[in-house]
């Protein structure tokens, strides 16, 4: 018996097209472009061990995470591939991050000072990655100030602490105007011309997945796709005609576990924001924010049932959702609701879903909950996934 004969909610993970949508993006940068696969986030909501389990067959160079703990886990699910702590390292994880063999990202001094520290205690030393702020002003070390830091960061590195990357990260990869995208390339590019370190020492990368569809590896040895790979359009908002298309990875369904008829007046939720108008037929499914649904689609979401559009009416609960069924008479308990995926003719992709809820489609796979059961397509042959 599988998670979803039983569960009220579930995610559907279909790892062959995680697998697909990873080699379109290796045809899309071309030959010689290396792979670091973004897992964090638990695989964007996916699961990371799953996801690495899924993609270890496919070669990726390796695995960008945003914290030790993530790290650390994709070490106890196998990889022996690099793995870059993309976020600065609290102080407080470094030993931890050390002992694990994680690559460090390093946007300060003082940070680098803290890893030569764990470096020298660790036999085979340990690998760091500088990132390079052009515009986006979380972290970095700044671009202007190369000449300054260059150096220094050059004679801290050695055979124990050594210096094997150098990347930035693009802020408006995703927009229609490509002028803030160029700007911050030329500014990298400016950066990497002043290092006192051969360009060739160093894994040069800079394109998420909005910037890899866009510009390719943008002249870097390396692209750090994530929302792609988990089947997310990285550029909603852009007309691509040309572009390769991402292929949905993820569904999200619940049960219906109540259906009735109400009188006109009959009002539902919290705030009670809808009243029935007439006599309407309403389905409760067992779905809520506590599980990720977004607040925000109160009144505005839609559903699938029976292969057909229904809307959210009323606000979303932490543990329900209530959809209008009038006029769909064949609906009964049990049946699957579809908040995002496919039912029959019909698609509620998880760009509309996003769209709908005012955000983006990062937030909405990362915002699904572990209460959620993740249902695993394309379980056995090569790359198979182990389980829940
Ligand atoms: C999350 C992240 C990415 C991946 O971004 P997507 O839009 O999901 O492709 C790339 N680089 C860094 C530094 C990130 O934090």
């Amino acid at each position: 018996m599988s998670n979803h004969d039983v569960a009220r909610a579930w995610v559907e993970v279909d790892l062959p097209a995680l697998r697909r949508n990873y080699q379109t993006i290796e045809r899309t940068v071309g030959p010689g472009v290396a792979i670091i696969v973004m897992a964090k986030a638990d695989g964007y909501g996916l699961g990371a061990a799953r996801v690495v389990r899924a993609l270890e067959p496919l070669a990726p160079w390796g695995y960008g995470v945003a914290t030790t703990e993530e790290g650390i886990a994709l070490r106890q699910a196998g990889v022996r591939r690099p793995i870059l702590v993309c976020e600065p390292l609290p102080p407080a994880s470094v030993a931890a991050a050390a002992d694990a063999g994680l690559t460090a990202c390093i946007s300060h001094l003082s940070q680098l000072e803290r890893w030569a520290g764990a470096a020298a205690q660790r036999p085979g030393g340990l690998d760091f990655h500088i990132e390079i702020d052009t515009g986006m002003g979380r972290c970095g070390l700044d671009w202007r100030k190369t000449s300054e830091w260059g150096p220094v960061v050059r004679g801290h590195s050695g055979k124990e602490l050594r210096w094997t990357g150098v990347f930035t990260h693009f802020h408006s990869a995703d927009t229609v105007d490509d002028s803030g995208s160029l700007t911050q390339w030329a500014r990298f590019g400016d950066a990497l011309g002043q290092l006192p370190v051969s360009r060739e020492e160093l894994l040069v990368h800079a394109a998420n997945s909005a910037a890899a569809l866009r510009f390719g590896a943008s002249r870097a040895d390396a692209v750090r796709p994530g929302i792609f790979l988990y089947g997310g359009d990285p550029i909603p908002d852009i007309a691509q005609e040309a572009a390769p298309r991402v292929e949905p990875a993820v569904a999200l369904r619940s049960r219906i576990i109540l259906v009735r008829e109400v009188p006109p007046g009959t009002t539902v939720g919290y705030g009670a924001t809808y009243t029935a108008q007439g006599w309407e037929r309403w389905a409760t499914l067992g779905i809520g924010y506590g599980d990720g649904v977004p607040r925000s689609l109160s009144n505005r979401g839609v559903a699938l049932v029976r292969g057909r559009r229904v809307p959210m009416v009323g606000r979303i609960s932490m543990d329900l959702v209530v959809v209008n069924l009038t006029g769909i008479t064949d609906a009964e308990v049990g049946d699957i609701a579809t908040l995002i995926g496919r039912d029959g003719a019909e698609e509620i992709t998880l760009e509309e879903m996003a769209a709908r809820a005012g955000t983006i489609n990062h937030e909405i796979l990362t915002g699904l909950t572990p209460r959620l059961p993740r249902v695993v397509l394309g379980v056995g042959g090569s790359g198979g996934d182990g389980g829940q």
